[in-house]
């Protein structure tokens, strides 16, 4: 079987790319998909939130993205059963300059995920807070681009320049590249500017916008701390009750479509 390869992407920082990564990989794997999260950011929050701490980091997504190893033999086990992670570390900042002198500067991460019977049903590439040839190789690599959009001013505006980069990839490098759809993060229904972004993005987006919103919930920050995701930390706060809500309703989604296009 193939796995189906979100990227999860939004090239502004602080707006629940990781918290999703981590807690939407382990709602997949909590429902028995196998689920394999790449830490693609040179930050490492999502290798840190799912307690792999720096010590422990040998081999990471630098030495994947640089075909120096596979994801089977570098991909580290969690907490969660059926959940693995390859982790980040500062130097993965480096690969972005020495991936510039590669001519096939944006396969690199296609040709270490595709494998042909990877055993993961599910990877997630947790991408990092900008649109540089990291998430570019992102994009090519996978299925499906699945954008948090955190409910602000101006959200909308960042949203049509990384829409604009997928449909640049479609034309060059990954025809087949989709979107997984627009989830709404850190949503406070009593904030009306919340509530216009929304009903903006739906009737701008339709379809293309998950139903499931992520509240915003104290629960979701304090989890990295306590290197778990928030579905082990305390199942039943609104922060996990809304992904596994949002895990559901992929599932679903991926039954009926292949994804949406842009
Ligand atoms: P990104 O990966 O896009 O930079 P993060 O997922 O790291 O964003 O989130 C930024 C900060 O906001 C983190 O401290 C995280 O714990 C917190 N956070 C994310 N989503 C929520 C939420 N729904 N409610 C409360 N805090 C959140
Ligand atoms: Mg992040």
């Amino acid at each position: 079987m193939k796995a189906r390869i979100i990227s999860i992407a939004n090239q502004k920082g602080g707006v629940g790319k990781t918290t999703t990564a981590i807690n939407l990989g382990a709602a997949l794997a909590m429902r028995g998909h196998r689920v394999l999260l790449v830490d693609l950011d040179p930050q490492g929050n999502a290798s840190t939130g799912l307690g792999v701490s720096k010590s422990v980091r040998g081999q990471s997504t630098y030495d994947l993205i640089l075909g120096e190893a596979s994801p089977l033999d570098i991909a580290l086990e969690t907490s969660v059963e059926h959940l693995w992670i390859i982790p980040a570390t500062m130097d993965l900042s480096s690969a972005d300059t020495e991936l510039m002198n590669s001519a096939r500067r944006v396969m690199h991460l296609r040709k270490a995920l595709r494998l042909r019977d990877a055993p993961y049903d599910y990877i997630l590439v947790d991408c990092p807070p900008s649109l540089n040839l990291l998430t570019l190789n992102a994009f090519v690599a996978s299925d499906t681009v699945l954008v948090p959009l955190q409910a602000e001013f101006f959200a909308l505006e960042g949203l049509s320049q990384l829409l604009l980069t997928v449909r640049e990839v479609r034309s060059t490098a990954n025809a087949d590249l989709r979107l997984e759809g627009i989830v709404l993060t850190m949503f406070d229904r009593r904030n009306n500017l919340c509530l216009q972004v929304e009903e903006d993005a739906r009737q701008n987006l339709g379809d293309l916008v998950f139903e499931t919103k992520i509240p915003r919930n104290v629960r979701l920050s304090e989890a990295p701390s306590y290197a778990m995701p928030v579905l082990n930390y305390d199942p039943t706060s609104r922060g996990a009750i809304a992904y596994r809500s949002l895990a559901s309703e992929l599932i679903n989604k991926n039954q009926m479509v292949e994804g949406l296009d842009v």
